[in-house]
């Protein structure tokens, strides 16, 4: 691509290009690309794959290097980057030459002509820093054949329409504002869905026997340098002064539960104390990297961190598994599982970190659960599982974790009294099953496509009539069904029927109740389904049939 860009455009500079997970993009500078100037980089492209040009490596030192790329300012300050001695990697294709690390084809006609497409354009800053200057970031992908890409066009179609910023915006759950950036706003549909999480989620605690705490959202500098914060995370924290006291907004909610365990003295008995706490926490994130409610500087964390003594962790994973796996299947995703063990440069002792990595690989086969192991991707302060579910068109997002924790009982002398009488210290244990309730959220737009469930849907019902006459017993159908808790809308706007229904449709409501003249006469009413599927109901039959869909969250 960026060989194609030169040809066709010799003034413009390159950046960087790497490939992705799902393709590759380059960033350049000194022209402003448009979506139309991407089929003709798509047909040179061609051209250079059939001229079957060789694709060759060869390595240079800086100052030859330098000289290579003297008309290239990106290239001459990656070059600058580079360890003084090092061998500079490049690959040369007929006249176009790059830096790459490489490895690549034999040659430009070892790609398949028609398996590759440039899928779209966007602005990225220069080293993903806003205070460089914005570069044009074209994205592509590539496939071995034809049919490969076309069913990746087909899922990235599929993934546009179920955009949860769009969807978002057109069924009024969140907005974004420039007064905030990174930070949503829920509107009134979003947070009757975020509501209803939040209360199943107390539910489910509560039935554990966890116990909810809330700390507070700045704390003093002292504890986040005690707890490591402020050596390894102090450039994505939000800072504060109080009375000349510096504070920090948390990032994490780790050490508030550790200042509440430490209130008073801890027995054996009192093991495990399991401490669960929705935690609004700001993190700050370069704008670049900001997507709707995916990634955000603040969101609330479904936190809880909980305190048992060694022989209690394999239990204890255990019971989170579970409680993890329980809500995920209400929300039909399937998931996999990855251990992340020791990095390097972790904390404490060698003997420590096998019996906890022991303890969660055991858990994870008593569960029957396949994982895959992640060799030294742990945290700095234990092992940890992570959970990643797979949406409706098979995307993965890493939600859950468990992480085992050793050092911050130690930095906070967290104890707790044995049976033998003796101070101990307890194992810590951090984990999320929402991740980010906002970013949930957005998973679950997405997975649904805008048609939620009942039990979490902003609007429910929606009744709407034929004609005035029947507003009144439209009305009393309305009250019944908030007495019952259903959240509906009363349509008895003097429109025509037909152009009621689509405008319900659009809003993704789950039933559609249609009042006429059969209905009232026969003290019924007519629902139609998403599936559009007519049928009469008696009104006491209808409130049951919500009542038991949201009861079972179906
Ligand atoms: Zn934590």
């Amino acid at each position: 691509m960026a060989h194609a860009v030169k040809r066709l455009y010799p003034e413009v500079k390159l950046a960087i290009g790497p490939s992705t997970d799902d393709g590759f993009y380059y960033d350049f500078d000194g022209k402003n690309f448009e979506l139309s100037d991407l089929e003709k980089i798509e047909k040179v492209m061609r051209d250079i794959i059939l001229e079957s040009h060789k694709i060759e490596r060869f390595t240079l030192g800086r100052e030859k290097a330098f000289e290579i790329m003297y008309n290239e300012p990106y290239k001459v300050e990656l070059i600058n980057n580079l360890p003084e001695d090092s061998e500079i990697i490049f690959y040369r294709q007929d006249s176009f030459i790059d830096l790459c690390s490489g490895p690549h084809l034999n040659s430009t006609n070892d790609v398949d002509p028609n398996s590759f497409k440039l899928i779209n354009l966007a602005g990225a800053y220069w080293r993903g820093d806003e205070k460089n200057k914005m570069l044009t970031r074209i994205y592509g992908t590539a496939f071995f054949n034809e049919n490969d890409l076309k069913k990746y066009l087909e899922f990235l179609e599929q993934s546009k329409l179920r955009d949860h910023r769009k969807l978002g915006k057109k069924l009024e759950l969140f907005m974004l504002s420039d007064e905030s950036i990174g930070m949503p706003f829920f509107l009134p549909n979003g947070q009757i869905i975020k509501n209803n999480l939040v209360n199943f989620w107390r539910e489910i605690h509560e039935k554990n026997n966890y116990q909810e705490i809330s700390t507070p959202l700045i704390l003093n500098k002292n504890l986040w340098i005690r707890s490591g914060h402020w050596d390894h995370y102090k450039n994505n924290m939000y800072f504060t002064k109080i009375d000349d006291l510096e504070n920090a907004v948390k990032p994490m909610n780790c050490p508030g539960s550790i200042l509440v365990y430490k209130l008073n003295s801890k027995s054996y008995r009192d093991l495990p104390i399991r401490l669960a706490e929705l935690g609004l926490v700001h993190r700050h994130e370069k704008s670049g990297t900001l997507h709707g409610l995916m990634r955000a500087r603040c969101f609330t964390q479904d936190d809880a961190h909980i305190f048992v003594s060694q022989e209690q962790i394999q239990e204890e994973i255990k019971k989170i598994i579970d409680i993890i796996s329980k809500v995920y299947k209400i929300f039909g995703f399937n998931f996999f599982i990855e251990l992340s063990t020791r990095p390097e440069n972790s904390m404490g002792d060698d003997l420590t970190w096998e019996e906890a990595t022991k303890a969660l690989e055991i858990s994870l086969r008593e569960k029957k659960l396949d994982f895959k192991i992640n060799e030294g991707d742990g945290a700095f302060y234990g092992p940890k599982i992570d959970f990643h579910i797979k949406d409706c068109i098979n995307r993965n997002w890493q939600c859950g974790t468990i992480q085992l924790d050793f050092q911050m009982p130690e930095k906070f002398d967290l104890e707790y009294i044995g049976n033998d009488n003796k101070k101990h210290r307890p194992i810590m244990i951090h984990r999320v099953i929402f991740g980010s309730v906002e970013r949930f959220i957005g998973i679950l737009i997405e997975h649904y496509g805008g048609n939620f469930p009942l039990w979490i849907s902003p609007m429910q019902v929606k009744i709407l009539t034929i004609s005035e006459k029947f507003n009144s017993y439209a009305q009393s159908i309305q009250e019944n069904l908030k007495k019952n808790n259903i959240r509906s809308e009363l349509d008895i706007r003097q429109e025509k029927i037909g152009y009621k229904i689509r405008e319900a449709i659009l809003k993704k409501v789950n039933y559609i109740v249609i009042i006429g003249d059969n209905e009232e006469k026969n003290n019924i009413i007519s629902i139609r389904t998403r599936d559009k599927i007519n049928k009469e109901f008696k009104i006491d039959d209808f409130l049951n049939k919500l009542k038991k869909e949201i009861l079972e969250r179906l």
